[in-house]
């Protein structure tokens, strides 16, 4: 079969390697009909995770239709329509029964990689490293789901593959960001990053209450698509960020703060050339420009929320404005399995048609390419969806761009 696989630092490339085979009565077999880029592989490509080997197939956002299953799946059968959450759980652990399934401990072979780095391991995660358990990704023709009772998502007829491919990860981490930002009735939330998950914050962080979002970018298009979803926008480039979000704000700074931006935050001036250069030279792991602000523009006594990835040890953190702010942090990478129905339902109640973030398309064999724009964020691109199997391309061979 096809497959989107990793060779290195921004060496993506589409190969033909083994179909996957069920390994365990649990699993099941998808053969996927999308699969997405995600900010997150972006960070894989440009070789900031730790513990990727050549070849190893990428990809965590995607669906398909069950082709084959083990002999213990009882709750899905051959011939259903799936959206699969990234990360893998068992549903019987502390974790998974508490509903912090991105935390489930029965899910990671290689917990141990995971426990030198972070104390203890969190959940396999689908085409992201060995350290999250080595396991294949969706950007392939096929995918082996384990645990295939407790992830699988079964999605109606009536939805498009595109309404429902981001409840595999960015929608319900959205939710999961703004919920975690403990937003009140009235409250004024500050985004940093208007990416694919900065969008779905913004929409969940309406859903949840706020009355004034401030979205914060530098690209024209994604802020464009910030304000269409309600949000008042900052250009950072273009304005004193600290300035602008206290006159936004009366003077008092945003009640919660949201990092969507993660590890690669682009910048200005000495901090940002401090990061660049050490991150380079690895004596960094993370470039955590957005954090600082978010941190430090917060109100007193809010609430700063962390869906933006990070991997390792953060340099020059303001833990002082933290502490003497009395700032509350929440983080995580999303417990899916507690989201994805009730998001579910909202799409279908009409509420939020996901596929507004979609800009660029293709099939498995235009990844290099989609990669690279989605990298670069050219073309106004914000978010890049691929289906195995079609071929999208145009005649003169450009993947078809909406
Ligand atoms: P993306 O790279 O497409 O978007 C990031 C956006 O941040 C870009 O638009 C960029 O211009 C903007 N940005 C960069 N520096 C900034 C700054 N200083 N201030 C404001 N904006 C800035 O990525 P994405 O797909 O939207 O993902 C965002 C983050 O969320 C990534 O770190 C990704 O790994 C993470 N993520 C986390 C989870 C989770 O479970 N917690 C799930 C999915 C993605
Ligand atoms: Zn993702
Ligand atoms: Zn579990």
């Amino acid at each position: 079969m096809r497959a989107v696989c990793w060779f290195g630092t921004k060496d993506i490339r589409v190969e033909d390697v083994p179909e996957p085979r069920i390994v365990n009565p649990r699993d099941a077999i998808v053969q996927v009909t999308a699969t997405a880029i995600c900010g997150s592989d972006l960070h894989l490509v440009n070789g900031y995770i730790p513990t990727m080997q050549a070849g190893d197939i990428m990809g965590h956002e995607f669906m398909g239709e069950i082709v084959e299953v083990g002999s213990r799946v009882t709750r899905v059968k051959v011939g259903d329509r799936v959206v699969v959450p990234f990360t893998i759980a068992c549903g019987k652990c502390e974790h998974c029964t508490d509903g912090r399934t991105s935390l489930c401990e029965n899910t990671n072979p290689n917990a141990w990689m995971a426990e030198k780095l972070f104390g203890h391991s969190g959940s396999g995660l689908f085409g992201y490293s060995h350290m999250t358990g080595g396991y294949a990704g969706g950007q392939a023709e096929y995918v082996r789901v384990p645990h295939a009772d407790i992830g699988c998502c079964k999605v109606p007829d009536s939805l498009s593959d595109e309404q429902v491919l981001f409840l595999s990860d960015i929608f319900p981490t959205g939710y999961m960001a703004a919920e975690n930002a403990q937003i009140k009735q009235g409250d004024v939330v500050a985004v940093w990053g208007c990416g694919p998950v900065g969008q779905f914050v913004i929409k969940s962080a309406f859903m949840l209450g706020a009355e004034k979002v401030i979205a914060i970018d530098r690209l024209p298009a994604r802020l464009a698509l910030a304000a269409r979803s309600g949000a008042v926008t900052v250009n950072y480039e273009e304005h004193v960020l600290q300035d602008a979000l206290l006159s936004l704000t009366d003077g008092r700074g945003p009640d919660s703060c949201i990092d969507a931006v993660g590890l690669e935050a682009h910048g200005h001036g000495a901090a940002f050339a401090y990061d660049k250069v050490k991150q380079q030279l690895r004596m960094e792991t993370d470039r955590p420009y957005a954090l600082r602000q978010a941190i430090i523009y917060c109100k007193g006594g809010g609430t700063v929320s962390i869906p933006g990835v990070y991997g390792g040890f953060l340099d020059k953190m303001p833990f002082g404005a933290l502490m003497n702010k009395g700032l509350t942090i929440k983080t995580g990478q999303t417990d899916m399995h507690r989201y994805m129905e009730p998001l579910l339902q909202r799409i279908e109640a009409g509420d939020i048609d996901p596929s507004f973030i979609i800009t660029h398309r293709g099939s498995l064999d235009d990844a290099p390419q989609l990669y690279k724009t989605f990298m670069s964020k050219h073309e106004g691109c914000v978010k890049c969806v691929m289906k195995p199997g079609a071929s999208l391309k145009h005649a003169d061979g450009e993947p078809a761009i909406m």
